[in-house]
């Protein structure tokens, strides 16, 4: 199948084959033709998946159709708008949307926090057809009548889960209260949780489920290995391992702020060009150090899973969990950012003795035991009985989620609303999910 087939216009097919992209995702195949048609659509899509392009392309296609009626009189209006949790993901989007719209006269903004309020307005006082926002910066926009979303007609929130997570549930709510009644809305999201259905329920119109996270073109060709180690000597394996094996672009995840600034320090300071990343560091420097590391200035990217939700990186080829996260979705949306596109990735984590009971959700989570290798020098103090779990040391720490909850939280939508005895979502494309 090809772009072709999707029914999209050719200038659209243009830009996406210009890019380099002959055949469509699964999620774009599975997504395209039903956005098309005008539902409603429930996506289960991680990072990598292709998951943009599957939105943008259409609203591309339904904004620049000129059978469409648009607005009658007056200035032009925004007429989509694609809500996300973080700006840097909100400038994929709209660099996305601006490849891909190259042959048509569409205009994108994006209005993100953290950057300055006057070039935002001066932008939305021309004309924007489609605009990308993270949630909060929209409601202060709104606030000062800097914005008009009367002429809203298709609504996306990408990346719903991680909006939840970081808790944007009433801005999201109010924002929906200020669009038209008459709108296509597309939700997006790589799990399915029990809020997420709620707010499913509270959106969407007769939904369409879509669920398609890998296909063969961007199936991840993932390699998970786990190094177990000391908890005092994490950070010299860390090194080690990078030096040893030459590893360049890579991108390693701690639990916090201070973590992360602590580690780039260290491994900066090891003569490893390193930087962080994270939600104290101004816009610019977050901006600034992606860019430094896409352009391979700086060989480490030390990141907080929020601000690196989203990254696209193409060929990342090293993920390193310097800490284990506290879910086991995060870890699949850490590993998202490796293995993309057909590439191969490395997705690698560092394992101390009291992170058993998250090692095993993770792998309970990605339906894989994940091989470990102990590095030479780093063999830690009791590795006899490393993978034993010790239930009555080990409670699980606040916010982590157990084996049971995991599980729920990684129902899809259908079988949970059977489960409940409910009606399941009109389903025109249901496929199991795959594992990782
Ligand atoms: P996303 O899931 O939207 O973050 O996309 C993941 C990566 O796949 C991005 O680098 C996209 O540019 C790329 N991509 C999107 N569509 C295709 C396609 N049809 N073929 C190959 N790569 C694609």
């Amino acid at each position: 199948m090809s772009f072709v087939d999707l029914g999209l216009s050719q200038p659209i097919i243009n830009a996406v084959n210009e890019k380099g992209y002959n055949e469509p995702t699964r999620i774009q195949k599975e997504a395209i033709p039903v956005i098309l048609e005008g539902h409603d659509v429930l996506a289960g899509a991680q990072t990598g998946s292709g998951k943009t392009a599957s939105f943008v392309l259409p609203i591309l296609h339904m904004l620049s159709d000129k059978s469409v009626k648009g607005p009658s009189s007056g200035r032009p209006k925004i007429r989509a708008l694609i809500l996300v949790p973080t700006r840097e993901l909100a400038n994929q989007v709209r660099d996305n949307v601006e490849i891909y719209s190259k042959n048509l006269t569409l205009t994108c903004t994006e209005i993100i926090g953290g950057v300055g309020m006057k070039a935002q307005v001066n932008r939305l006082r021309s004309r924007v057809d489609i605009l990308v926002a993270t949630p909060g910066r929209l409601l202060d926009h709104v606030a000062q009548g800097t914005i008009d979303l009367t002429g809203i007609q298709i609504l996306v929130l990408d990346e719903a889960d991680r909006m939840l997570d970081m808790g944007f549930i009433a801005n999201i709510k109010k924002i929906m209260a200020l669009l038209p009644k008459n709108r296509q809305n597309l939700l997006f999201s790589a799990t399915f949780s029990a809020e997420i259905k709620k707010l499913a329920d509270g959106l969407l119109n007769n939904p369409r489920l879509i669920e398609a996270e890998s296909n063969n073109s961007t199936a991840p060709l993932i390699t998970h290995k786990i190094y177990p180690v000391d908890v005092e000597k994490k950070r010299d394996l860390l090194k080690h391992l990078i030096v040893m094996n030459n590893w360049q672009q890579v991108l390693v995840f701690t639990k916090t702020k201070h973590g992360a600034d602590k580690l780039a320090y260290f491994l900066e300071k090891n003569g490893i060009p390193s930087a962080a990343l994270h939600g104290n560091k101004s816009q610019n420097v977050r901006t600034r150090t992606l860019s430094d590391f896409k352009e391979s200035k700086i060989q480490v990217m030390v990141a907080t899973d929020i601000a690196a939700r989203g990254i696209d990186i193409i060929d990342l080829p090293y993920v390193v969990n310097f800490d284990l996260p506290n879910v086991p979705e995060d870890y699949v949306h850490r590993i998202g950012r490796t293995g993309r596109a057909g590439k191969e990735g490395f997705a690698v984590s560092l394992v101390i003795k009291d992170d058993l009971r998250l090692l095993l959700d993770i792998e309970h989570k990605i339906q894989q035991k994940i091989d470990e290798e102990v590095v030479e020098g780093f063999k830690p103090t009791d590795y006899a009985n490393f993978r034993v779990l010790n239930k009555a040391k080990k409670k699980p720490t606040q916010g982590q989620v157990k084996t049971s909850a995991t599980k729920t939280n990684a129902v899809s939508p259908n079988h949970k609303a059977r489960a409940e005895g409910k009606k399941p979502y009109s389903s025109k494309t249901f496929t199991k999910k795959k594992p990782v």
